[in-house]
């Protein structure tokens, strides 16, 4: 089963994801994840990609697709694939569907401004990118729960960058949800509630089959 996470910047994604990787035994891909962990190396392309995620702009369709495609084939032992950040322009998902079977296009719908809220307080475990917020969660110490390490707040989640973002989201990659929904594979998700709300909303689409 495999399953797309579709959203605004900071509508909780991959907190979503964590929780689905759990109950089906998914592979979560975030291709943020992905992308920031190329950006931490001390190449020509990790500092290319780090300025362009810094500044809240996407890299190139070729080159996201090249790194997950890599990671895709390497899975087993999963029952699936949730994949978190992509598909995020239309070139994307066609590439997408030549290469793997989709099954749900869940799009998680927010207001600006909540999304903007959850991004300006979002911290994140650098260990196991556990993702936090400090305006709904509980947090000990600015430490992750697992790991024990400090929690980061992310370069691109300021005001001036999240605006950036959703600018990019809404020329970019609103026109991939139509695109699902004229195939009439999108399921729509108000993203109100807790995130355990969210996450029941999602599993009885899931379950319904
Ligand atoms: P995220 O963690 O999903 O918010 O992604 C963080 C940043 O990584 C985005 O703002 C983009 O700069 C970059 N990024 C993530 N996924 C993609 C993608 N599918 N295509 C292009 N850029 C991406």
């Amino acid at each position: 089963m495999n399953i797309i996470l579709i959203a605004p910047p900071a509508a909780g994604k991959g907190t979503q994801a964590e929780m689905l990787e759990k109950d089906y035994n998914l592979y979560h891909l975030s291709t943020g994840d992905v992308l920031r962990s190329v950006s931490n190396s001390d190449t020509p392309l990790g500092k290319k990609v780090k300025e362009l995620i810094d500044n809240g702009n996407l890299v190139s369709d070729e080159l996201i697709m090249e790194l997950i495609k890599d990671k895709i084939n390497s899975l087993n032992n999963t029952n699936g694939i949730i994949f978190d950040g992509i598909p995020r322009t239309i070139n994307q998902a066609k590439m997408l569907e030549e290469i793997i079977n989709i099954d749900y296009v869940i799009y998680l719908d927010i207001e600006k401004d909540i999304a903007m809220k959850r991004s300006i307080g979002r911290r994140t475990c650098p260990k196991c990118n556990k993702i936090y917020n400090i305006y709904f969660d509980e947090i000990n110490d600015n430490k992750c729960y697992n790991c024990n390490v400090e929690l980061l707040k992310r370069e691109d989640d300021t005001e001036e960058k999240f605006n950036h973002r959703f600018d990019t989201y809404l020329n970019s990659t609103l026109p991939v949800i139509n695109y699902y929904k004229e195939q009439n594979k999108l399921v729509e998700i108000k993203n109100i509630g807790t995130k355990y709300d969210i996450n029941n909303k999602i599993k009885s689409v899931i379950n319904k089959g």
